[in-house]
């Protein structure tokens, strides 16, 4: 076999002995690696398998069925740009709902914006709450917000028993389309979200990597404008622990007061010279910049 006659090097082995590969049939001939120094915790929940291990370069790690969903060091890239993309969007947002986002890190970010007043979050797995709140403190901070509150359930039935009109804001932070959220990428789920937002409210959703995901992209936003008669964008941001090393965002607006995605309309920059916990990674020049597309991207995602 080919394998056989390449030459005896140590990054040439299928596993490598110490470290964490990421392989999947969603990203088939690659897998990330990091160097594990301790595996943590391993359990079994109803609806997958959760891992925690401390690596070497990225601190503790949060694995869900096999895949990568935060690592300490990189976490803020995704958390900090799937909330404040769509919250510094709109003026004041009060009631926000977030799907997902079981480990904490959204409810951290969302808490940053003083106009907020109710946040409610629908996660799945009380097992990523719980193992979250045990080993990643600086993450689950989030769930200590008095305007919090935690439903475990799936997001899919959630959003359908919201009142109409409920919700300024409804982030959708979720694992990949197989397993518990495939139903979060659908048609159905996005009729909902969009019954659930006030006139001109936003929802910003998980969508993939241009490098490996075009088509799951492509149906996406194809479903978004049907169904979100606002404006619907597509943004990016870099996460090195993500397969290709960065991820998606679909930004879309319900029909009213007109959103534009791509030029903020409140700038958290200023409150945050005040945060004890200062953002690590969004300010107001990569908001805008995240909307910018790579030319292959931009023709197959175009942009309204
Ligand atoms: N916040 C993470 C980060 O920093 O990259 C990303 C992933 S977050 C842990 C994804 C969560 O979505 C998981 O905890 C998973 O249990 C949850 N989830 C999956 N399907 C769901 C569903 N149908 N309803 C609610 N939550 C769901």
């Amino acid at each position: 076999d080919t394998l056989s006659k390449l030459p005896n090097h140590a990054g040439l082995s299928a596993v490598i002995p110490g470290w964490f590969s990421e392989i999947s049939p969603m990203w088939p001939g690659e897998a990330h690696s990091l160097k594990v120094e301790k595996i943590l915790f391993e359990g079994k929940s109803e609806y997958q398998n959760v891992m925690v291990f401390q690596s070497s370069t990225y601190g503790k790690v949060l694995v869900l069925d096999g895949v990568i969903q935060l690592t300490e060091r990189d976490e803020c890239a995704y958390q900090e740009m799937i909330t404040h993309l769509p919250l510094c969007s709109i003026p004041n947002p009060k009631k926000v709902l977030v799907i997902g986002g079981g480990d904490g890190g959204v409810l951290r970010e969302v808490a940053r914006h003083s106009s907020v007043e109710k946040i409610d979050i629908c996660e799945i797995d009380k097992m990523v709450v719980d193992v979250s709140k045990q080993f990643f403190p600086d993450v689950s901070v989030g769930f200590e917000d008095p305007r919090v509150t935690l439903n475990i359930g799936d997001g899919v039935a959630f959003l359908k028993a919201v009142e109409e009109g409920t919700y300024d804001a409804v982030i959708v932070d979720s694992s990949d389309p197989i397993g518990p959220a495939q139903e979060l990428f659908e048609k159905p789920f996005f009729n909902s979200v969009a019954r659930a937002l006030r006139p001109g409210g936003v929802m910003c959703t998980q969508a993939e990597s241009i490098w490996l995901h075009m088509d799951i992209i492509e149906g996406i936003v194809a479903n978004c404008r049907q169904i979100f008669k606002g404006s619907v964008n597509y943004a990016w941001t870099t996460v090195p622990t993500y397969p290709s090393g960065m991820i998606g965002f679909m930004l879309c607006s319900t029909e009213g007061p007109t959103v534009d995605f791509k030029n903020p309309v409140y700038s958290i920059d200023e409150d945050d010279k005040q945060s004890t916990r200062p953002l690590k990674f969004y300010n107001s020049e990569i908001h805008s910049a995240a909307f910018c597309l790579p030319s292959f991207a931009k023709r197959a995602i175009g942009s309204k």
